[in-house]
């Protein structure tokens, strides 16, 4: 046995063998502590504090490279020293994990070319580490490489801190080895540990993936957009650790809040925030790139947005839509050059300051932003398809609608003219139902059609069939039969229909059934005829009679009665009484007439409906239904009144009767003779036409009426002119006639008297008397032949001016005022019984005119004469005499004559300077006249340029003004 064969060993080697043993037994369980664990941290506590312990060293320190840097960095290390104090080693400590030794420094380049260890007897002896080694008390040193495979793991410094050692050859060796395997420990952690880092970040990578799943899934399955939001802000938040976020809207440059994530409920914003006020958020949605913005970094009215989210540190990602991606561009092509659009903004929130977030946060952010976006575009576009949609469908429906509500009937046909679509007013005309697929002609064949005139259409020539052959129809008329069997006019119109490709598909026709307007038409013709006749028969007609009764005659006919009658109303009674009747026999006349005085003519208890409406100008039927009347006297009565009546004058009333007659009203319509029920009842196309006739009567009347007026003026005007014409012939022959012998026996009776005058003396006193009588009658005789005289000058005056013979004397200047003053003077000598004054109103120009003196004396004296004439018990008359002035500053002569006689009724003053004229009041006036005295002064004024016109009350003793004006003459010298 091995062991007998060195029983004895000698107690040095013994030691030896025993150290040897210990150490690798030592060693032996350090690598197995190191290999037993893939955790770096625990490894490197072991390695330290076991080398210390196996090296005997009271201080073991580790570095590891780091690639990255190109530096050994200090990781960790054990110190079994009591010695130092603790205020020392923390400081050392604070300073020593912060060092690094790069690795590219020369002392570390000859300890990894070294190949095993490096001593250092005396750190402090080489001057650039002096510092050093008094920093971290190091003296002499031993460092190990650590190595792997020729790649430097690190390095292991052993030393008794502040002292000066050296070490054993079984240190170094125990170092060097524990150092091999330290590397493969240290080496294989890292590995595992860089593997352990890859796994999490690709498993960081899957989960984002993962959510961006999620939240891609959502988009797709068109959750609405708070869902979207939600998932999209939960995953966020997850995967980049964050705590909460939000999401807001870009409207029409407005920030508004629609989703935030807080893990509690969240803070909301109300309303809107303007975009440009938010500069960072303002500056990430113009660029579309995502920024970092830190809690410090924000100014302004963000803060306050910040705050009211409740944000601090975020990354603000755009959320973009990118305009090629949509499909609005389909809809809308006004799209297609926009470019990507920022449509809202997502915040995600960190309350720690340190947090940095790295590229890839960044982007996966920016990936689950975009399908926020995506979503937003979406929904966008849905509620625009949606509306679009709707509104298609809104209008395909009301189409719809008005399609089956039209009045015409509308089926389209294919190229081989099978019916596709019916509305409900063909399907109803043709009794097919609207889904009816067959040829039109089966239909043609059932109802065969005719032209207007009668003629049989054949299927050639249908106008359905020549529109499929290419013509366009246009309102062509033809005549079928309705489903329902009655015989109607339809009026047609086709145009060819086309598909999108511009290729004919078939035809839309459009029919109406127009069977009523042709009826109508022919009414409106019929009755323009009758009104027409009636217009002709009455236009040659005066006589009222015949012109109601040739009325009568036509509206009978043409409105299709047998009976009917025209009342004449009474103004005065507001009454109508019967003028005529036709169609009745005399009894029933008696009966019906009877009848019709029941509504004409109600007792005050009855109703005045009828009466009043016939009254007010309205054309009325008159029957049992519109009687409110118990029991109903009228129940037989079917009457149709209709006022004749014009310029709102009521002439009379125009009747027409469809009664039943009174023996068989009790029986009712049982009875044949009363004949179908239509024939009983008016239309209200009756209505308005009798109406219309009834109009056109009123209107023949009041010109009958006004033309017998004309005549009867006419007449009396021309029986005037005769009487004038006789009296001016009368006149003419008077003057002529009178003249020579009234101045004969004007001159005889003065030349008698003249004579008889000397034999006064010579005779005796009975003579004497008797002579001086036949001289007072002689001057009688001439004063009478002198009146004569004045009449018979009147007369040729008047002759003279009728024949426009009259002339004037050469004009002169004639002073007005003193011709009045002499005509007054005059007068008033020989009428005591008047006081005649003249009044002239003083003024700067004398009154004068340029004139025939005499006339204008004439003038004067006539109209003084007839204010003594006319105011037969005396009284003033005053003569006034003032300028005033007229039109266009003309000065002219204004003379009135008045008196406060009888007076002139007011009817009469536009009479009284017409010729041979006498008022009414004339007869009261002290003489007699013949009416001409006025005529000549109108006359002889109007031939100096004057005019004159007369004012009264007609009021006997307020007497009667004739004012007159003649043009004044203006000299110079007087005018100012
Ligand atoms: P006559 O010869 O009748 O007086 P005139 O032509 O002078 O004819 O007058 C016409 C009519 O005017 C008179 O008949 C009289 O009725 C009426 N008339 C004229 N002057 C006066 C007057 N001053 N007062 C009342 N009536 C007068």
């Amino acid at each position: 046995m091995l062991a007998d064969q060195i029983t004895t060993p000698n107690p040095e080697e013994h030691i030896r063998l025993q150290a040897a043993l210990r150490e690798s037994e030592i060693l032996r369980e350090l690598t197995e502590l190191l290999a037993s664990s893939l955790d770096l941290e625990h490894i490197l506590q072991v390695l330290v504090k076991r080398t210390a312990e196996v090296c005997e060293v009271e201080r073991c320190a580790v570095w590891l490279l780091e690639d990255a840097r190109g530096a050994l960095r200090p990781q960790t290390y054990h110190l079994s020293s009591q010695s130092l104090d603790r205020k020392t080693i923390k400081a050392a400590d604070a300073m020593w994990y912060r060092s690094s030794l790069p690795v590219d420094s020369p002392a570390v380049q000859r300890l990894l070319q070294s190949g095993g260890m490096l001593y250092v007897e005396d750190l402090s002896a080489a001057p650039a580490m002096k510092r050093l080694a008094e920093t971290f008390l190091v003296r002499s040193a031993l460092l190990i490489p650590l190595i792997r495979e020729g790649r430097p793991v690190g390095m292991l410094s052993l030393d008794d801190p502040a002292q000066t050692r050296s070490f054993s050859a079984k240190q170094t060796q125990l170092a060097r080895a524990i150092g091999q395997q330290a590397a493969i420990a240290i080496d294989n952690a890292r590995l595992y540990q860089q593997a352990q880092a890859e796994r999490q970040r690709a498993e960081r990578l899957i989960e984002r993936v993962r959510s961006i799943y999620k939240v891609a899934l959502a988009v797709n399955a068109s959750e609405d957009l708070s869902t979207v939001f939600r998932i999209a802000m939960e995953n966020l938040v997850r995967s980049l650790g964050a705590d909460g976020g939000a999401i807001a809207l870009i409207e029409e440059d407005e920030l508004r809040l629609v989703s935030s994530h807080f893990g509690y409920v969240g803070p909301s914003v109300n309303g809107s925030t303007q975009l440009a006020r938010l500069p960072n958020c303002h500056y990430v949605a113009r660029t579309g790139q995502p920024m970092y913005v830190k809690e410090e970094e924000i100014e302004g009215e963000e803060i306050l947005f910040y705050r009211q989210v409740g944000l601090r540190n975020t990354i603000i990602v755009p959320l973009i839509v990118s305009a090629s991606t949509t499909n609005e561009d389909v809809i809308n092509e006004t799209h297609l050059n926009t470019p990507d659009r920022c449509v809202g903004l997502a915040f995600i929130n960190y309350y720690t300051h340190t947090f940095q977030p790295g590229k890839g946060q960044i982007a996966y952010a920016q990936d689950i932003a975009a399908q926020c976006a995506l979503a937003i575009g979406k929904f966008r576009l849905l509620a625009e398809v949606r509306q679009a949609a709707a509104k298609a469908t809104e209008r395909a429906t009301t189409l719809d609608a008005i399609f089956h509500a039209m009045t015409e009937g509308i089926a389209v046909a294919d190229m081989q003219g099978n019916v596709m679509i019916l509305n409900n007013a063909a399907s109803h005309f043709l009794g097919i139902p609207k889904n009816y697929k067959k040829h039109l002609n089966a239909f043609l064949r059932r109802y065969p059609t005719y032209t207007v005139e009668g003629q049989p259409i054949s299927e050639d020539q249908f106008p359905l069939t020549r529109a499929l052959r290419g013509e366009r129809i246009r309102s062509e008329r033809f005549v079928t039969r309705r489903a329902d069997g009655e015989e109607r006019i339809l009026e047609i119109n086709i145009a060819p229909m086309f598909d999108s490709q511009r290729e004919q598909i078939g035809v839309v026709s459009a029919f109406r059934d127009i069977s009523e307007a042709i009826r109508s038409e022919q009414r409106i013709r019929q009755a323009l005829d009758t009104m027409l006749h009636v217009a002709e028969a009455v236009s040659g007609m005066t006589d009222v009679k015949a012109i109601l009764h040739s009325v009568l005659e036509r509206t009978l006919t043409t409105l299709n009665c047998l009976q009917g009658a025209v009342y004449i109303f009474n103004e005065e009674q507001q009454k109508f009484t019967p003028l005529f009747t036709i169609g009745f026999n005399e009894e029933s006349e008696e009966h019906w007439l009877k009848d019709q005085q029941m509504w004409l003519d109600p007792e005050p208890d009855e109703y005045h409906g009828f009466y009043r409406q016939v009254i007010d100008g309205h054309a009325t039927l008159i029957n049992a239904e519109q009687y409110p009347y118990q029991p109903n006297p009228l129940g037989h009565v079917m009457v149709l009144a209709a006022p004749i009546k014009h310029n709102k004058r009521v002439h009379g009333l125009l009747l027409l009767d469809r009664s039943m007659p009174r023996a068989s009203a009790a029986e009712s319509s049982a009875s044949p003779e009363t004949g179908p029920q239509e024939r009983y009842e008016f239309s209200i196309w009756d209505i308005a036409v009798l109406e219309g006739i009834a109009q056109l009567a009123g209107l023949a009347v009041d010109q009958a009426l006004w033309q017998q007026e004309a005549f009867a003026a006419r007449n009396s005007e021309a029986m005037l002119r005769e009487a004038n014409e006789s009296k001016d012939d009368f006149m003419a022959i008077t003057a002529h006639e009178f003249r020579t012998p009234l101045t004969i026996v004007l001159a005889q009776s003065q030349l008698i008297a003249k004579n008889l005058t000397p034999l006064q003396k010579k005779l005796s006193a009975s003579g004497q008397e008797v002579l001086q009588k036949a001289i007072t009658n002689l001057g009688i005789v001439g004063e009478q032949a002198r009146h004569l005289t004045g009449v018979v000058e009147t007369f040729l005056e008047v002759s003279q001016i009728t024949n426009g013979q009259l002339t004037l004397n050469s004009p002169v200047d004639v002073d007005l005022a003193e011709i009045a003053q002499q005509v007054v003077n005059q007068s008033s000598a020989t009428s005591p019984d008047h006081t005649i004054t003249c009044e002239i109103e003083p003024c700067k120009q004398p009154y004068i005119v340029k004139g025939d003196s005499a006339r204008l004396r004439q003038v004067i004296v006539n109209l003084v004469e007839n204010a003594i004439k006319y105011s037969p018990f005396g009284g003033p008359v005053t003569v006034r005499m003032r300028r005033t002035l007229a039109i266009e500053e003309k000065h002219v002569i204004e003379v009135c004559v008045a008196d406060y006689g009888i007076g002139i009724p007011a009817e009469a003053l536009s009479h009284l300077f017409e010729r041979f004229y006498r008022a009414p009041n004339s007869s009261s006036g002290k003489g007699k006249g013949v009416g001409l005295g006025l005529f000549l002064v109108a006359e002889l004024l109007r031939l100096h340029g004057g005019a004159i016109h007369a004012e009264s009350s007609g009021m006997f003793g307020e007497g009667s003004r004739f004012i007159f004006t003649l043009p004044g003459v203006e000299s110079a010298e007087t005018l100012d």
